[in-house]
């Protein structure tokens, strides 16, 4: 029930029982009035019926000495007292008006009936005297006859006396009675008014007011001091403090709901710069390694307690295979088929709904398999690698898109690696041959030859050339002659691939820097290749390319020359073995020295 409504209740309880009360107040005095009245009837009757008495006596008393005296004063006493006495009918009258009842005023009338007889009497024996017969008259007043009147008149006086007493005494009673039982009514409510005042303050004010409020005003501190940890008290009652109660509980709802939705954004904003910075060090990455690097770095923070692995999708052979994983991941990392995950063959992430039951992709172990989320990395469409993570709840659902934006940057930047990669290739590898190109070579070389000086040991290079090559393009065309140059670069390749680097230094001409290598250990190479090109039997569509040769110079570090001018002395051994007839080996030592090492054809 509502305060207000007790409060209402008690207040028209107490307005009713005050005029309850004060009527009974007014009851009480009016039975007090009653009361009185009765006592002063009482006292009226006493009155009067004493007048009659003394009056009826003093006659009486009166005619006997004047009877025995005989003297004139006593008769006019006599006299005067019989004509100031009011007769029968004016003392009932008065005794009527008295309010006396008609049963006693015939009792009275009797009573005073006998009094007049005597009255009666008495006149009779004065006359006597005055006749001369005072016996008689004394006989009259004093015998038995008249002494038994006497009595009888005081007898009815007496009855009625007593009677009027009965009634009055009754009456005080009921009026008495009536009275107390008013006055109590009255002091009960009286009492009852105070008890339900004490009520309202009491339980009102103390219970259901004064306690609730200072629990209340106890939470809206703390609340206002945003400790959302405080319980708001649970008061149901439908009042004013349910009313409060419920609004403090809703607030304290909202503001717990807005210290979430803080954190939450905090923690959005955290990961978001988290991102930013992820995808600022991916732009500075020179290699896939320093991709894959950053991913292990970043994915912890930005998805924390979801372990991961990252594929890389390989052609030869066609699988992907874990280049980086993060919070020790379930399962083995071993290669799949790429078919083997739904996102890579969806292109998108996979399950599409985290929670939801959906087909499981097949790479993942049975044990993880459906707290999983494969983010695929796109790259201009295609598939080139996946992000597949691990230990994935419905509560990290928000998560996701930050995996998914991961995915994107780290997808992003792999597809930067491999375009920088295939550039990087086309800017220092030959195209035709796939061996270095010149632009690979004055690294190569300034490298070799610091080492070189550094250690002390022999650098020796190569130069090879194609005799007559444009005739061969002359005679079966261009494409021949390519033909030709690749089979050339992949003998001086093989020949090199252990002890050194080689280059496609121009058109149709080779170098190889054989780090370690002295003058002779570069010639034994030389006549390898030397031997092997003339053992090469080309053909071009139908027809046969015929004998190739090759004319190779060398010089050696640090027997002929250093640095710029180790290539310089081979070029001018190549052109002294081209001058000598080509298809041989010459030597810058050679040339200094005069002498021909074993084998050489000069
Ligand atoms: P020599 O024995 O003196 O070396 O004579 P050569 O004919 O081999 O040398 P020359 O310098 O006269 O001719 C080289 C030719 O190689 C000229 C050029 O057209 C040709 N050539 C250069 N690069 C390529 C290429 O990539 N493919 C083909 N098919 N021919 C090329
Ligand atoms: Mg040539
Ligand atoms: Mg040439």
């Amino acid at each position: 029930m509502r305060i207000a409504t007790i409060t209402n209740w008690a207040y028209g309880a107490t307005v009713c029982l005050t005029i309850a009360s004060g009527i009974a107040m007014l009851m009480a005095s009016s039975a007090e009035k009653v009361e009185r009245q009765a006592v002063e009837q009482r006292y009226v009757f006493d009155q009067l019926t004493e007048e009659v008495e003394v009056d009826a006596w003093a006659l009486s008393d009166l005619a006997r000495l004047y009877v025995i005296k005989q003297t004139s004063a006593v008769a006019d006493e006599y006299r005067q007292k019989a004509a100031s006495m009011v007769g029968v009918e004016h003392r009932l009258q008065k005794l009527k008006d008295a309010g006396a009842s008609d049963e006693e005023l015939a009792l009275l009338h009797e009573g005073l009936s006998v009094a007049d007889a005597l009255q009666d009497e008495q006149q009779r024996a004065i006359a006597s005297v005055n006749s001369g017969q005072q016996a008689q008259a004394i006989e009259r007043l004093y015998g038995e006859r008249y002494e038994s009147e006497l009595e009888q008149a005081q007898n009815q006086l007496d009855h009625f006396r007593q009677m009027l007493d009965r009634r009055t005494d009754v009456a005080i009673e009921d009026a008495t009675a009536k009275s107390h039982a008013l006055r109590t009514l009255s002091e009960v409510m009286v009492g009852l008014t105070a008890l339900m005042f004490l009520f309202v303050l009491g339980f009102i004010l103390k219970r259901r007011v004064l306690r609730p409020v200072v629990r209340l005003s106890d939470v809206v501190n703390r609340l206002a001091s945003q400790d959302y940890a405080v319980e708001a008290p649970d008061y149901r009652q439908i009042d004013e403090i349910g009313d409060m109660a419920q609004a403090i509980r809703i607030f304290r709802e909202n503001g717990l709901v807005r210290q979430r939705l803080e954190k939450e954004r905090d923690a959005d904003w955290a990961i978001r710069e988290l991102l930013a910075r992820m995808t600022q060090r991916l732009q500075g990455c020179e290699s896939v390694e320093d991709v894959l690097n950053v991913a292990r770095l970043f994915a912890p923070s930005i998805a924390p307690g979801i372990a991961g692995r990252l594929y890389l999708l390989e052609h030869a052979p066609w699988q992907m295979r874990c280049a980086a994983e993060w919070l020790n991941p379930q399962g083995e990392p071993d290669p799949f088929h790429p078919d083997q995950c739904w996102a890579v063959r969806r292109g998108q992430s996979h399950p599409p709904v985290n929670g939801e039951p959906d087909i499981a992709c097949y790479h993942l172990p049975d044990s993880c398999a459906h707290h999983a989320l494969c983010v695929p990395l796109i790259a201009q469409g295609e598939a080139i690698g996946l992000l597949s993570f691990q230990n994935l709840t419905p509560a990290m659902a928000p998560s996701r898109a930050y995996l998914e934006l991961m995915a994107e940057a780290l997808g992003l930047a792999l597809a930067n690696q491999r375009l920088r990669d295939a550039l990087l290739e086309k800017a220092l590898f030959d195209p035709l041959t796939g061996l270095r190109n010149r632009h690979h070579l004055e690294d190569a070389l300034r490298t070799q030859m610091n080492q070189a000086l550094h250690s002390g040991n022999p650098v020796s290079c190569l130069m090879i050339d194609i005799d007559h090559f444009k005739a061969i393009n002359d005679r079966l065309g261009h494409e021949a002659g390519d033909q030709v140059i690749k089979g050339v670069a992949a003998i001086v390749q093989r020949a090199v691939s252990d002890k050194g680097m080689a280059f496609r230094y121009g058109g149709e001409e080779f170098l190889a820097l054989l780090p370690g290598a002295d003058e002779a250990a570069a010639f034994a190479t030389a006549s390898e290749i030397h031997t092997a090109v003339h053992g090469l039997a080309l053909r071009y569509e139908l027809s046969e390319i015929g004998p190739v040769d090759v004319s190779i110079g060398i010089a050696s570090y640090p027997q002929h020359a250093q640095g710029e001018n180790l290539l310089r002395a081979a070029d001018v051994a190549l052109y002294r073995a081209k001058e000598l007839g080509r298809s041989r080996i010459v030597s810058f030592g050679m040339l200094e020295a005069g002498n021909q090492p074993p084998g050489a054809n000069i």
